[in-house]
């Protein structure tokens, strides 16, 4: 029977956040706990479930995941990735690895932390024993990471909503290497692109076009598993930016001949990638003018997925300064939180809320409302995004302020989820407007129910306005930060 280890640890950093990262930002999972991912919309659900239907064993390690926040210390990810190391040590001997990574996490001291997880791993278990990785759709892929592993397969979906499907892939392909019947042989281009998120949609152009291509090679038995990853323009490092990855079975010329097809389409596309959003103030009036609900305003500069903080103010000063009604927005503040508790159900509490993170997503705002509701907090999504997988805000208060219904969270969550609301007793078809901390994500949970999706340009370490971000890393030239940028695969 064959024999697996499983663990992993999921970060995306985003470089330019003063946001800290404590090992507590961190939701940890050890040993046996692991397997409560079956079924989950997770990568590591996607592990246990298809270790299950081929009748592999896995050894449960140790897996860790944030939502994106700034660069975790030398010290945090040595003492994550040393329990990490030590708990597949005892699992040993095994047939193989499989590790679920996000592929744009940075530590201090370290540039590309998932390649350097995929590389001590590689030295733990000896050169010979496969290992196959799961990345994100926002991953920086380099050829380190690529060089120490077996396997990687990342995913084909922005929202992401083939987590646990890719992540079977990923063990399947794991499990035809162990058995002899592949050779898996990877192929990466990259193009000197650095899209932003918002542009990374999967079910439209420029992404879509990109995405057909990688499928038919896929469909043709051209290639055994084609990888287009995004990247994470915020994570500044070398590998930082687009990148395709083409595996096949044993055909190094054909991988690379595929990637290279695949890295000239994307690159012939740059101009479609460009992102231009409306201004707070024009934004409000038109979802206010707007006839039906619910219409999203997608707060971009506070992409909470993207590593910001959520607790942007801009729009909330916008909908109360235009009088809104039947608005909703969560913002992650915890003192406003204590002081909702503080007032009880039904009291008024007057406070400042939001904008203390750091000075880059609105002021603090002065509001006086009702506590309308108090919890715990805890909601567990329903996808498709992470579907079976708790969610852990902390403290949690709805407070009416005029006609927007703040959301309090004590910790910030991505939105993507209508649980988020109506967790809390907010039912999202029943609203005017609704504000989204995304760039993307967001259409996951409330794309089918969206009257109408405007896009803010709202100040913020989400900026689509990459000038704006003072890089030091990044190989260039790259697109569009250069011009005249020559480059053919
Ligand atoms: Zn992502």
């Amino acid at each position: 029977m064959v024999h697996l280890i499983a663990g992993g640890i999921m970060h995306e950093t985003h470089t330019f956040s003063a946001e800290p990262t404590p090992l507590d930002a961190f939701t940890v999972w050890r040993g046996a706990e692991l397997s409560g991912f079956a079924g989950a919309n997770h990568s590591m659900g996607g592990v246990v479930d298809a270790a299950r239907e081929l009748g592999a064993t896995v050894s449960h390690t140790y897996l860790a995941q944030a939502t994106s926040t700034a660069p975790v210390t030398g010290a945090l990810f040595e003492e994550m990735v040393g329990e990490l190391l030590q708990s597949i040590e005892r699992a040993l001997p095994a047939d193989g690895v499989v590790l679920t990574l996000h592929g744009a996490m940075v530590a201090e001291g370290c540039l590309e932390a998932d390649a350097e997880i995929v590389r001590r791993v590689r030295s733990l278990v000896g050169p010979d024993m496969p290992i196959a990785v799961t990345l994100d759709l926002h991953a920086n892929t380099g050829q380190a990471l690529i060089d120490a592993a077996t396997i990687v397969v990342g995913y084909d979906t922005y929202p992401h909503i083939d987590l646990n499907e890719r992540a079977q892939e990923a063990t399947r392909l794991l499990v035809r290497t162990i058995r002899g019947e592949i050779a898996p042989t990877m192929a990466l281009a990259r193009p000197p692109l650095l899209p932003v998120p918002q542009a990374m949609y999967t079910s439209q152009h420029p992404f879509k076009t990109i995405f057909d291509r990688a499928f038919a090679m896929e469909s043709e038995g051209r290639a055994l598993t084609v990888t287009v990853a995004g990247g994470f323009a915020y994570a500044d490092g070398p590998s930082t930016g687009l990148s395709i990855l083409v595996t096949t079975d044993d055909d190094a010329l054909a991988a690379r001949t595929l990637a290279n097809e695949l890295a000239e389409l994307a690159w012939s596309l740059r101009d479609d990638m460009r992102v231009v959003n409306t201004a707070p103030d024009a934004a409000v009036a038109e979802a206010i003018a707007f006839p039906e609900g619910p219409v999203m305003l997608v707060d971009v500069g506070d992409n909470i997925g993207g590593g910001t903080p959520g607790d942007g103010t801009v729009l909330l000063a916008e909908l109360l300064r235009q009088g809104a009604r039947d608005a909703v927005m969560v913002i992650a503040d915890a003192d406003a939180v204590r002081d909702a508790f503080a007032a009880g159900v039904g009291g008024i509490v007057e406070t400042r809320v939001g904008g203390k993170a750091d000075d880059r997503h609105g002021a603090p705002v002065p509001i006086r409302g009702r506590v309308r509701l108090l919890s715990d907090g805890r909601w567990v999504h329903e996808g498709p995004e992470n579907a079976g997988v708790a969610a852990e805000p902390g403290l949690t208060a709805v407070v009416d302020v005029e006609g927007v219904t703040l959301v309090l969270n004590s910790r910030k969550i991505a939105p993507g989820d209508q649980q988020q609301l109506k967790s809390v007793g907010i039912d999202p078809i029943r609203q005017k407007i609704i504000v989204v901390k995304a760039a993307v994500r967001w259409r996951g949970g409330f794309g089918p129910i969206a009257k109408r999706a405007i896009h803010v340009a709202t100040p913020g370490l989400g900026d689509v306005d990459l000038s704006r971000f003072d890089f030091n890393h990044l190989t260039r030239p790259i697109h569009p930060l250069d011009d005249d940028i020559n480059w053919h695969g």
